[in-house]
């Protein structure tokens, strides 16, 4: 099924997140770990989460599902959702 998917968007619920560091070694393209101990999806500054409790992937993104999905699974508190993008703008929740 995943190799299925053609775009994809990421949310992370940072207020959940415990800083285990799991999405950054999985998939360090895309998770990075910030000065407050709590990870970062690429493409974010830390103010830009900062002022949000959801951080997510401004575009829907093609490449990486694999890696993402490895991170949102690896996750032990689940704060890392995937979701596919369909071609009429609706979105599936996959994880
Ligand atoms: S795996 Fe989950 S809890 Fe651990 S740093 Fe990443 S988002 Fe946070």
């Amino acid at each position: 099924m995943s190799n299925e998917i053609k775009k994809y968007k990421i949310e992370h619920d940072r207020d959940i997140c415990i800083g285990c560091s799991a999405c950054a070694s999985v998939c360090p393209k895309y998770w990075t770990m910030a000065s407050d101990g709590k990870s970062n999806l690429e493409g974010h500054t830390e103010d830009e989460i900062g002022n949000q409790s959801l951080g997510t992937n401004k575009n829907p993104i093609t490449e990486d599902f694999e890696a993402n999905l490895d991170a949102a699974e690896s996750c032990p508190v689940n704060c890392i959702h995937v979701f596919e993008v369909k071609e009429d703008g609706t979105s599936k929740d996959l994880i």
